[in-house]
C-alpha cells in the first residue's frame, strides 16, 4: 500500500493520512477526472465523466458538495472505496 498524505490546499487539513484505506478526496470540478463519485450516503455511486448522461446530475452532486475523486483514478479504487457504478454511464451494478 502507498504511503501518501494529502492536504487540503486551501484548508491544509489532512485528507487522508496513512492510516486511511479510503483513497477519495473532494473534488470540484469534473475535469481532469475519469471517475467522479457522489459521496451522498445514500448515494455512494461512481459516474464515468466522458460518459456522463444527464441522469448522472453531476452538476447537482458538485454544488451539493458530494463530489469526490480517486487515487489512484481507477473503477476498481471506486469499488474498493464502497462506491457503486451509475446505473446510467456505466451500468453494471455491482450491489
Ligand atoms: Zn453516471
Amino acid at each position: 500500500m502507498a504511503i501518501l498524505v494529502i492536504r487540503n490546499a486551501g484548508t491544509n487539513n489532512i485528507i487522508h493520512n496513512i492510516r486511511s484505506t479510503k483513497m477519495t478526496y473532494a473534488i470540484t470540478s469534473k475535469y481532469g477526472h475519469t471517475y467522479l463519485g457522489n459521496s451522498s450516503p445514500s448515494k455512494m455511486e461512481v459516474h464515468q465523466v466522458s460518459n456522463e448522461k444527464t441522469n448522472c446530475q453531476l452538476s447537482e452532486i458538485l454544488s451539493a458538495g458530494h463530489a469526490v475523486g480517486f487515487s489512484p483514478d481507477t473503477l476498481a479504487q471506486a469499488h474498493q472505496d464502497g462506491y457503486d457504478n451509475c446505473a446510467y454511464c456505466i451500468g453494471g451494478s455491482t450491489r
